[in-house]
């Protein structure tokens, strides 16, 4: 529903008064939001929109759940000004944050916002945000502007890293631990004679065959002891990247 005129009403729910003042500036006559329809009612009774600002407080919850009761049926629009209100920004593991039981899990990681109580219509980030963007979520929610940015679907292909990007990543996480264990002189070599191998392996444990076949052939204690510590970072880097994956998969929705 795209509104024609906009009356607001300022509900602060544990708010810094940083986001507070940048709604007051667009209030002012050098920002002058009144040109696009919005005006500033002193009861969320007359309101169509909801100005949240804050992360949602124990304390502010009840009277944030009264005084969206209070707003008329339709059509109750929520905007979230400033990150609190969006996420509770640096807030989130406050004791004092209200956190709705049901939202625990890894989509929503962190507590607080307006969002854990009531369907936001429009969110504003920023902490706090330049009374422009306040502007431009408001234009937005009226129809006055197109939105710049979309959501984004992602598969799992698009997830996963190319191997020659993954394998570059790698690189540069053992080298720092090679330098470190057996220098870069000979380390650097051996990193690369590994990352060789790598190249032409199919699996973890393929590699690990090549590994084993490779160390009977160095001489050198410290270099086997290297070629082992390299192997053994480099399954640690794959195990981490697939938890990663893993848990990118359940945020993104991405079944397979
Ligand atoms: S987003 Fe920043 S300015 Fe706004 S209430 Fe939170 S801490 Fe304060």
């Amino acid at each position: 529903m795209k509104p024609r005129s906009l009356w607001v009403f300022h509900l602060n729910t544990g708010a810094c008064n940083g986001c507070d003042i940048e709604i007051l500036d667009v209030l002012t006559p050098y920002h002058d939001i009144e040109r696009l329809g919005v005006k500033l009612v002193p009861t969320p009774r007359h309101a169509h929109a909801l100005l949240v600002t804050g992360p949602l407080t124990r304390q502010a919850y009840y009277s944030a759940r009264k005084a969206y009761s209070a707003m008329p049926s339709k059509p109750r629009i929520v905007i979230a000004i400033g990150t609190c209100a969006c996420s509770g920004g640096i807030f989130y593991n406050s004791y004092a944050i209200r956190r709705e039981s049901d939202r625990l899990s890894l989509e929503y990681p962190r507590k607080g916002g307006t969002s854990e109580f009531l369907p936001v219509d429009i969110y504003v980030p920023g902490c706090p945000p330049r009374p422009e963007e306040i502007l431009y979520g408001i234009a937005l929610l009226r129809g006055l502007v197109k939105k710049k940015m979309g959501g984004e679907h992602y598969t799992v292909k698009e997830l996963v890293l190319p191997r020659s990007q993954f394998n570059a990543w790698v690189e540069l996480l053992l080298r720092a631990k090679i330098r470190r264990e057996i220098g870069y002189f000979d380390g650097y070599a051996l990193l690369k004679d590994f990352m060789e191998l790598v190249e032409k392996s199919n699996s973890p444990e393929e590699l690990g065959k090549m590994v084993e076949l490779m160390k009977k052939r160095i001489k050198d204690s410290r270099l086997r002891y290297g070629l082992e510590m390299l192997y053994k970072h480099y399954i640690g880097v794959v195990r981490m990247y697939e938890s990663i994956l893993a848990e990118k998969k359940v945020v993104l929705g991405v079944s397979k």
